[in-house]
């Protein structure tokens, strides 16, 4: 019997639901390679080494983000963020809210066009790398949150909702510079009905 080195990590990576190149043109198959195979699975990669042999070995990654800091936050809070992310993307998504997300979003936004604008100019102006979220708090209220970095509603005692990355990694191949563009093309893959679903899940707390 051959022993063979099989790299393993603590922490699953979350497959793709769909084919690498299934959101195109809005988003290349190039940059779901790099996206998924080398920066998400990258920070899976880097957790997995940072907590062999600690406490957080065991725990599920909602509880290492909640209870770290430092590089075991950073790396888990990425690891989080781009699941949640890809998870609510889809080459047949559902375009717009209806039900109990639909009229929350209208109670507090005005309209869903309202919403898309403020949550993309927010995307648009957020300084440097980070995270933009529909969250919702216990009773089902709405906020459009800017995070730096790897931060997370998650830490505000908030529910997130949906998230658009601003780290450069996941527009520059398809379209350098302009990460306006970047985001108002993402609206296009954004699936609503996994949002709804995620927004269900708040009420029935
Ligand atoms: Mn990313």
């Amino acid at each position: 019997m051959t022993m063979t080195t099989i790299a393993t990590t603590l922490i699953a990576i979350a497959e793709l639901p769909y084919a690498y190149d299934a959101l195109e043109p809005y988003i290349s198959a190039e940059t779901m390679h790099f996206h998924h195979d080398k920066h998400y699975a990258g920070y899976v990669a880097k957790l997995s080494e940072l907590i062999e042999g600690t406490h957080y070995a065991t725990m599920p990654l909602e509880n290492i983000v909640l209870g770290s800091d430092g590089a075991i936050f950073n790396n888990a809070a990425q690891a989080w963020n781009h699941q949640f992310y890809f998870a609510q993307l889809s080459p047949k998504a559902k375009h717009h809210p209806t039900g109990e997300l639909r009229r929350a979003i209208d109670e507090r936004f005005g309209s869903v066009e309202e919403f898309e604008r403020r949550m993309t100019n927010t995307a648009t102006s957020l300084f440097g790398s980070g995270w933009v979220w529909l969250a919702a708090d216990r009773d089902g209220e709405l906020y459009i949150l800017a995070k730096s970095n790897a931060a997370t509603p998650l830490t505000d005692d908030l529910v997130p909702l949906m998230c658009i990355d601003v780290w450069e990694h996941a527009y520059y191949i398809d379209y350098r510079n302009m990460r306006k563009d970047a985001v108002e093309n993402l609206w296009k893959v954004v699936d609503w009905s996994v949002i709804e679903e995620r927004y269900r899940q708040v009420a029935s707390r």
